[in-house]
């Protein structure tokens, strides 16, 4: 596999992010659905209602974000390899762009809820792929959570890079587990290195 592309994920991968989701759903009481697609279900008014409470805790959530340890640097490495960097995020585009500015940070594509392809289908990693003229085997997806794991799986992407302190929560899965930004950007040189 020659790699020419990584489709990153943003809340919890890019950026720190202090989020609950386990008191976030249960605010909204998503009855253990997805988030997106279970507000997107709901009858109005109550839809526009859980919209409203999502987006003030999403809101709050991003003004404290903070870029991960080392990840500008894998950024900046990335375009110096000439590898495509892709965000495929939950968030809304006005939080995108909030953490963009906020930490100048350069996509070659991002992707945000609003185009109503949502993690965990793969239909966001595969619309972005398109748009970028990438192949699943060229690519690889780096995220945090289970979530990202599904969108690869269901996407037939088969490198998953997880960035996550907690190891165990991930060990039936095949994705390779990163404590931090540096770790992974070592795996990154070493396949392209490997490569031919
Ligand atoms: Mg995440």
């Amino acid at each position: 596999m020659k790699l020419k592309g990584i489709v990153f994920d943003m809340d919890g991968t890019v950026v720190e992010v202090p989020y609950d989701w386990k008191q976030i759903k249960e605010e909204l009481m998503t009855q253990g659905k997805p988030i997106l697609t279970f507000i997107q279900s709901l009858e109005e008014p109550e839809r526009s209602e859980k919209w409203k409470v999502l987006e003030k805790l999403e809101n709050e959530a991003t003004l404290k974000a903070v870029l991960k340890d080392g990840m500008q640097e894998l950024l900046d490495f990335l375009k110096e390899e000439g590898i495509k960097k892709a965000l495929a995020t939950n968030n809304s585009q006005r939080n995108v762009s909030f953490i963009l500015n906020k930490f100048n940070l350069e996509f070659d594509y991002v992707l945000s809820r609003e185009k109503g392809l949502w993690k965990p289908s793969g239909a966001p990693l595969l619309f972005i792929l398109k748009k970028l003229n990438l192949k699943k085997e060229e690519c690889c997806v780096v995220g945090d959570s289970h979530f990202d794991i599904k969108a690869a799986d269901e996407a037939g992407i088969t490198k998953i890079f997880i960035l996550n302190e907690d190891k165990k929560n991930f060990s039936s899965t095949q994705a390779e587990i990163f404590k931090t930004v540096i770790d992974l950007k070592e795996r990154i040189k070493q396949i392209l290195e490997t490569e031919e």
